[in-house]
């Protein structure tokens, strides 16, 4: 790693949002960093407050299907309704729908990436999972993210707790930590959208 290239830091968070969201949020509004959140449609019609609160206070949205499937299971209408679906409960709520799309469990093949672009989606995966989700100690998590940092990192966090992942009482608490590294270490926080313009502008990755 060159000491002197900026480096760079997008925090996700998917799953939510959930009752964790808002301690989340009130940790990125402490620290004044923007975050994406990839978002699940049925959790976001239970939690219409936390999505205002989301795009309220700068942070991105993206979209995380309505019921967390496996994509590469569903025929192409099956999927545009679980993307679709999102996106309008979504726009209810904040007046526009996101782009961004994640797929649940990284799942994604050739077949359901081009469906996606052709939804006008763009994918969007991570170079650093933080293994919240295997419930690991905070101390764990922040552990494993500062071992494993590169020059520009898109880190993959959970503030949902369904889909097999357990509590995230050990993300919320891990959350400060990380941060206060990734700032006494001089990284930019960015968002999603920042993160792939700036992709574009550096020839390598490291
Ligand atoms: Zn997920």
């Amino acid at each position: 790693m060159d000491p002197n290239s900026p480096k760079y830091v997008s925090l996700t968070f998917d799953d939510g949002p959930s009752a964790y969201t808002a301690y989340i949020l009130n940790i990125l509004k402490r620290y004044n960093i923007p975050a994406t959140f990839f978002v699940v449609g049925s959790e976001v019609k239970k939690f219409p407050n936390l999505i205002q609160r989301i795009d309220t206070e700068k942070h991105v949205i993206g979209n995380h299907t309505w019921n967390h499937p496996d994509i590469t299971t569903l025929s192409k209408n099956e999927l545009w309704r679980e993307i679709n679906s999102t996106n309008i409960e979504i726009e209810k709520i904040i007046g526009y729908s996101p782009n961004l799309f994640r797929p649940p469990y990284s799942s994604i093949n050739d077949k359901t990436a081009a469906a996606i672009e052709k939804f006008g989606m763009t994918s969007v995966l991570w170079n650093i999972d933080s293994q919240d989700w295997h419930e690991k100690s905070p101390f764990a998590i922040h552990q494993y993210i500062i071992k494993n940092l590169k020059n520009n990192n898109l880190i993959v966090m959970h503030d949902g707790d369904q889909y097999g992942s357990g509590p995230r009482n050990q993300t919320v608490a891990s959350l400060p930590k990380i941060i206060k590294y990734l700032i006494k270490n001089n990284y930019h926080f960015i968002t999603v959208p920042e993160f792939h313009q700036l992709a574009y502008k550096i020839e390598k990755w490291s």
